[in-house]
C-alpha cells in the first residue's frame, strides 16, 4: 500500500510513518517542517519526505494521485499558535484541509483526518461522547480558532463524505510521548520536561484542578492505522483517548517523582504563561466505546508507564 501521511514530520505523523514501514508499506510525507523528526527514516528506499505545503495544489494533486490511503495531518497546532497567530491556524487548517479532500474525492482516495478533541470545547457533559455537543467562548477569545477551524474542517470531511468521498474523523486527546514538542515549547508535558530537567520550578496554571486524558503516542497510533484500514470507520468521528483520567497538579508532582527531579510544582496564574485570548478548559474525558467496537483498540500504556519513557527520551536527548 502507499500511504500518504501530511503533517507526516510532525510528532504523530512521524510514529505513524513509523508503523506503516513496519507494516511494509511505503509513505510519503507531505510536510513544511524540518525534517528532524523523520531524518533517522531518510534514506530508505520505501520512505521519502516532500517539504511543501498542503496549500501546494500541484504537489498535492501528484501525491495524491500516488497514494492509496490519505492521512491528513498537517496543521498549526498547539495553543501559542492559537493565541499566537490565529490566522496562520485558520487558514491552514480550514483552507488545507479543503485542498486535500478536494484532491482525493477527485482520485476516489480514502482520507483519515485528524482532529481534535480541542472540538468539545469547554463542555461541561464529561465525558465527551463524538455525537455531543461543542460549547466555545467567543470569538474574541483566540484559543476557540484551533476549535473552531478543526470543526469547519470536519464539516468538510462529512460534505465530502456525502459526495462518496470515505473519510474518518480522529479527535485526539492530549498525545504525548518521544518528539513531542521541542521541550519548554507546545503542550504542558513538553513545557513541565524543560522545567523539571533543569531543577526549574514547574508553573502550573490555576489551581491545577483542571483535567485531560493523556494518550501515549503508541496507543494513538495504534487507532490510527486502525482507523485507515477499518471499514467500518468511514464516515464516522471516533475519539482517540485515554480514560484515565489525571489532574494537570498530580500531572506535575507525577512527572517530577518519575524523572526523579528535586523542581518544586508551584500554581501561577495563566497571565504568566500565555498573553490574553486564553481560556482553560477544565475537564476532558473521551467516551472511548467506538474506538474500541470499530476500531478494536484500547488504550494500554497506563500515564505513569509512558511518562517513564518520555522522560527518559528527553534525558537522552538532552545529553
Ligand atoms: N498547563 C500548565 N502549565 C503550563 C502549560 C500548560 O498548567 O506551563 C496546563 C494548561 O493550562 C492546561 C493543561 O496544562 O490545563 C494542558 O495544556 P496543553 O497546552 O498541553 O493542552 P490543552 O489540553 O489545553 O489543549
Amino acid at each position: 500500500m502507499k500511504v500518504l501521511i501530511t503533517g507526516g514530520a510532525g510528532f504523530l505523523g512521524s510514529h505513524l510513518a513509523e508503523a506503516w514501514l513496519g507494516r511494509g508499506e511505503e509513505v510519503t510525507v507531505l510536510d513544511l517542517a524540518s525534517d528532524a523528526k523523520v531524518r533517522h527514516l531518510r534514506g530508505r528506499a520505501d520512505f521519502r519526505m516532500i517539504r511543501e505545503s498542503v496549500l501546494n495544489r500541484d504537489i498535492l494533486e501528484g501525491l495524491v494521485a500516488w497514494a492509496d490511503l490519505v492521512y491528513h495531518l498537517a496543521a498549526v497546532v498547539g495553543v501559542e499558535h492559537y493565541v499566537g497567530d490565529p490566522y496562520q491556524v485558520l487558514t491552514v487548517n480550514i483552507n488545507g484541509t479543503q485542498e486535500v479532500l478536494a484532491a482525493a474525492f477527485r482520485h476516489g482516495r480514502k482520507v483519515v483526518f485528524a482532529s481534535t478533541s480541542e472540538i468539545y470545547g469547554r463542555s461541561a457533559a464529561v465525558p465527551f461522547d463524538e455525537d455531543g455537543d461543542r460549547v466555545l467562548g467567543s470569538t474574541r477569545i483566540d484559543r476557540w480558532c484551533y476549535s473552531t477551524s478543526k470543526a469547519a474542517a470536519e464539516h468538510l470531511c462529512f460534505a465530502f463524505g456525502r459526495m462518496g468521498l470515505p473519510v474518518v474523523v480522529l479527535r485526539y486527546f492530549n498525545v504525548y510521548g518521544p518528539r513531542l514538542d521541542q521541550m519548554d515549547r507546545g503542550r504542558v508535558v513538553t513545557i513541565f520536561m524543560g522545567q523539571l530537567l533543569r531543577g526549574e520550578p514547574l508553573t502550573v496554571i490555576g489551581d491545577g484542578s483542571q483535567t485531560r486524558t493523556f494518550t501515549y503516542v503508541d496507543d494513538a497510533v495504534r487507532a490510527t492505522v486502525a482507523a485507515g484500514l477499518a471499514p467500518a470507520a468511514v464516515g464516522q468521528a471516533i475519539n482517540v483517548g485515554s480514560e484515565e483520567e489525571v489532574s494537570i497538579a498530580t500531572l506535575a508532582s507525577t512527572m517530577v517523582r518519575l524523572g526523579g527531579s528535586t523542581s518544586p510544582v508551584i500554581f501561577v496564574p495563566q497571565e504568566a504563561v500565555y498573553d490574553r485570548g486564553y481560556e482553560d478548559i477544565p475537564r476532558r474525558v473521551p467516551v472511548v466505546r467506538r474506538m474500541r467496537e470499530i476500531l478494536g483498540v484500547q488504550a494500554e500504556v497506563p500515564l505513569e508507564e509512558g511518562l517513564s519513557r518520555t522522560i527518559e527520551w528527553f534525558k537522552r536527548q538532552s545529553r
